[in-house]
């Protein structure tokens, strides 16, 4: 891979109309199709990028494998990208200590949301872990920069990279274990709404915690009451909020390690919480048809769209889990019913909240809908950056 110093100028890639047209609506995506020449230009570099015309669109990261061929990252010329990300570092600490409060643990870096195109960053108390998703991201010089500011900034007890196998095939860089990048330091309790956690930085899925999901937590938590089933609980994120202000608490995974971790995080703030480790499907099916009464439902699966193909069936499946729990809800109940595919949109994952309360017969009050934590923002023109769906609704009867 070759190293970017400020002498040397980025290769050009010109870019059909078509993709043009993309950038000047303000996405910074150009896909491969839409690449006209990239004739010798290095894996992973920085690019000036030229419409069909020749006209200057800006600077980008290449890739000379995915199908997302350049990343853009400033309509200006860069003549050093590892200073560029320094500085970008700097900009997405400041926006957090603008926007972060009640917690040790959030994301830093939320790639193209922080003009940083292919990097993740999150915070657990005194260990960062960091993601490196693209082939530009990979180069020894921008990891120097990249760990060198982190250090710098954080004075963390460690820095641990966790690696996705698949990403790193698809972008044609060599395998890479997950490990310690600096420091020694592998697990941490991290807090977050006053609830504390465990972290284990190279066990988990994800980067260890769904960091996403914390305002919904603490807003959760002003609606819970009575008797509460937190489905799909992982390690106890929504559950473990809820322990305080409701009479008994149930938490049900598929993982039987999440819900080890979900047992000690009980234990940590003092909780009784039971923890059921079953398909939530066939769970919430057998509880419903037995006539189980709930006061509050939590209801966060995993994203069952991993592609537009498969929306109809998504669809189904979240009709299936809300229209269960609905039927489980006494009145007054209240459902907190979550969708982080990106592509079942807020108002799809809305129409089908509503057939669901049809087809179960309950009529249901919409107090909140929400989206992602703060620290995973939302850039308006990239709106893959916005994933996460949040509705908070009250059974009336
Ligand atoms: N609510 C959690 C995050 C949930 S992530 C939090 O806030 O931390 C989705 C979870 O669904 C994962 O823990 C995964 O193990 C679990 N899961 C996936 N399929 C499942 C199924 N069929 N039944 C129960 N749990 C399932």
């Amino acid at each position: 891979m070759s190293k970017q110093t400020s002498s040397t100028s980025p290769a050009t890639v010109k870019i059909s109309a078509r993709g043009a047209s993309r950038l000047k609506d303000g996405h910074v995506w150009v896909y491969r199709s839409d690449i006209v020449s990239a004739d010798g230009v290095p894996a992973g570099s920085l690019v000036s990028v030229v419409d069909h015309r020749g006209q200057r669109l800006g600077s980008a990261l290449y890739s000379s494998s995915s199908q997302i061929a350049i990343r853009m990252i400033s309509q200006e010329p860069v003549g050093d990208f590892p200073a560029l990300l320094r500085q970008r570092l700097a900009d997405a600490i400041a926006y957090r200590e603008a926007m972060v409060r009640d917690t040790n643990a959030y994301r830093v870096v939320f790639s193209e949301a922080d003009f940083l195109p292919g990097l993740i960053v999150d915070r657990y108390n005194d260990i960062l872990s960091m993601q490196i998703l693209t082939q530009a991201m990979d180069a020894e010089s921008v990891r120097a920069a990249l760990v060198s500011e982190l250090t710098e900034r954080f004075h963390p007890a460690s820095i641990v990279e966790r690696v996705d196998p698949r990403v790193r095939q698809l972008e044609e860089l060599p395998p890479r274990a997950s490990g310690l990048v600096t420091g020694e330091k592998c697990s941490t309790i991290f807090t977050m709404n006053g609830v504390q956690f465990h972290f284990d930085a190279l066990e988990g899925q994800k980067t260890g915690a769904f960091l996403d999901q914390r305002e919904n937590y603490a807003a959760a938590a002003q609606y819970a009451h009575g008797e509460a089933l937190d489905a799909f609980c992982y390690q106890g994120g929504f559950a473990l909020h809820l322990a305080s202000l409701c009479s008994h608490v149930a938490g049900v995974d598929s993982s039987r390690p999440a819900l080890e971790v979900a047992d000690k995080n009980a234990a940590l703030n003092q909780h009784d919480i039971e923890w059921i480790e079953a398909n939530a499907f066939d769970l919430l099916k057998d509880y419903a048809a037995s006539g189980q009464r709930y006061d509050t439902v939590v209801l966060d699966p995993p994203a069952f769209a991993k592609s537009k193909r498969e929306l109809d069936a998504a669809l189904r499946g979240y009709k299936e889990l809300n229209l269960r729990a609905l039927k489980m809800l006494r009145p007054g109940g209240v459902l907190v019913t979550c969708s982080c595919s990106y592509h079942v949109g807020q108002t799809d994952f809305i129409e089908m909240l509503a057939d669901a309360a049809r087809d179960a017969r309950r009529t249901l009050r919409v107090a909140e809908v929400r989206g992602q934590s703060k620290d995973h923002p939302i850039l308006l023109n990239v709106p893959e950056t916005g994933y996460l769906k949040c509705v908070i609704a009250i059974v009336s009867h």
